[in-house]
């Protein structure tokens, strides 16, 4: 089995209750094969009032599932992630048709995302409160963890699956159902985990999947719902502020993971070598479209002709091609709109004196393709600087000190992720306290583990996915007091 084979047709339709069915209106979404444009499959498109149904699904599920024994919703995750593992040839395939990456990327994605499942599984059981002597003697206090109830998940096109499980596996490990409206560009990838979750157990109702060209509306219209107690967005900060806005009038709670423009730092003293194989992955994982993604490269002066030499040379020698075909390290960007954005920005570079070390245009031919581009002498102010690009271009700039590094670094909206290249330990601590983001790399390209919190501050949100922390996201605490005479 490949690719569309494993989401049989039945699935790829709107889950609601534990039933499979297409749209009322008969609608479908098209989805497109960014290698050629072509059009792969099409899903349901579910009108507001079928997302009111999922919603009624999961508020009628949710007491039953709160009441589950932990061990038994975690082993449920346990035999989901058993079953994304053994299949991660074909949700690696299939996942590489709509979204574009690479297979082995693809495959890289869902282990990554089956992880979420395995250390949720094992956190289910391990949800507790507390029990103490109030300061002053007498009573106890006692504090209980409860669900928090039905939850809205709304996830991009750039990890169709990760950006589900890190979400999907704490709720269910928590005790919470769910709505789960996919990216419309990229939802053949969920609609399969939600049959091998179903395949795995979980009770109808407890996750609903819900696709639509509506999506504006679906969120104003669950987000203005009582029932709903939360939501969790993964996606860019214009949404994010509208969902945020949405929720006041409920005081729903709310996770948010937007967007970034990272900062990759290489010291005088760093191992450039290292530094260049970080940035590969820092850069090119996911063809630059991850919100993690280094956007701007900070060298030292003193190491900046070298660094920017070696990175064009691995850049320049990575081959574009359709994600399924083998030896292809970069598949297309997601669709038209992308490629034109990631354009605009290299051409406005360049217009304001940024130099093209390799790349820096589109290849002829169908796809969403960009050639891997590294540009140096880019002005701090040009817009490559300051705008997310989600793409495969590395802009280069150049600092004197230390501070003036740092200075820059969080110079931008954003605080995701940051990387830094540098062999002094005393610099480390440093750095590891004045960078104004959630994630700091240190001589690593690669931040996201399931077992850490994943987040950011200021314009790229708040909440944490991941590790001990992610599970919270999910807990209510109540407080019981109790005289003890
Ligand atoms: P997007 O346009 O914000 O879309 C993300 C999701 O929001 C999609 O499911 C989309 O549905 C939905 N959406 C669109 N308009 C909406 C509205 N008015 N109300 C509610 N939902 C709405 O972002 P994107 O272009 O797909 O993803 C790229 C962005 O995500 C980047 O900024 C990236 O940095 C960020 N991101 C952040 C993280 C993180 O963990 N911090 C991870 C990955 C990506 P439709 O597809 O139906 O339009």
């Amino acid at each position: 089995m490949t690719g569309l084979d494993l989401l049989e047709s039945n699935k790829r339709n709107l889950l609601i209750g534990g039933t499979w069915r297409g749209a009322r209106s008969g609608e479908r979404i098209e989805v497109i094969d960014p290698a050629d444009g072509s059009v792969l499959t099409d899903v349901a498109d579910a009108s507001t009032d079928e997302a009111v149904e999922a919603l009624d699904a999961a508020v009628a599920a949710q007491a039953d599932w709160a009441r589950t024994p932990p061990r038994e919703r975690g082993e449920i995750l346990r035999r989901a992630f058993d079953l994304l593992t053994e299949r991660a040839d074909d949700v690696a395939h299939l996942m590489s048709l709509e979204m574009g990456k690479p297979v082995a990327e693809a495959k890289g994605e869902v282990g990554y995302g089956s992880e979420f499942f395995r250390w949720y599984s094992e956190e289910a059981v391990r949800i507790h409160g507390r029990w103490m002597q109030a300061p002053a003697g007498g009573s106890r206090l006692l504090t209980v963890r409860k669900p928090v109830g039905p939850c809205l998940f709304i996830t991009p096109w750039n990890f169709p699956l990760a950006m589900g499980t890190r979400k999907i596996g704490p709720a269910i490990a928590a005790g919470c159902t769910m709505v789960v409206k996919p990216a419309s560009q990229t939802p053949l990838t969920m609609l399969a985990l939600a049959a091998i979750l179903e395949e795995a157990g979980l009770p109808g109702g407890v996750l609903n999947v819900v696709t639509t060209s509506s999506t504006g509306e679906l969120s104003s219209t669950l987000q203005a719902d009582d029932r709903l107690r939360k939501v969790s967005f993964t996606g860019s900060t214009a949404v994010g502020r509208t969902i945020v806005a949405q929720s006041a009038d409920r005081l729903q709670r709310l996770s948010m993971e937007l967007g970034g423009n990272a900062p990759f730092l290489v010291f005088e003293d760093a191992d450039l070598d290292a530094a260049v194989d970080g940035a590969m992955v820092a850069k090119m994982r996911n063809m630059g479209e991850a919100c993690t993604s280094a956007n701007r490269f900070l060298v030292h002066s003193d190491v900046a002709a070298e660094f920017a030499e070696k990175l064009g040379r691995r850049m320049g020698a990575l081959t574009l091609g359709r994600g399924q075909d083998d030896g292809v390290d970069v598949g297309p960007l997601i669709d038209e709109k992308a490629l034109a954005g990631v354009s605009r920005l290299v051409a406005d570079a360049v217009h304001d004196g940024a130099t093209v070390v390799t790349g820096g245009s589109a290849p002829d031919g169908p796809g969403f393709f960009y050639s891997p581009t590294v540009l140096v002498d880019v002005p701090p102010g040009s817009a490559i600087n300051t705008e997310e690009i989600f793409g495969p271009v590395a802009p280069i700039t150049t600092f004197d000190t230390e501070a003036e590094a740092i200075e820059r670094a969080n110079d931008t909206e954003y605080g995701l992720a940051s990387y830094a290249y540098t062999r002094d330990l005393a610099r480390t601590i440093r750095l590891a306290e004045s960078l104004d983001f959630g994630m700091v790399g240190v001589n690593t390209g690669l931040v996201s583990n399931p077992a850490a919190p994943f987040g950011g501050m200021k314009q790229s949100g708040f909440g944490r996915e991941g590790g001990f922390e992610g599970i919270e996201e999910y807990l209510e605490t109540t407080y019981v007091a109790l005289p003890a005479d």
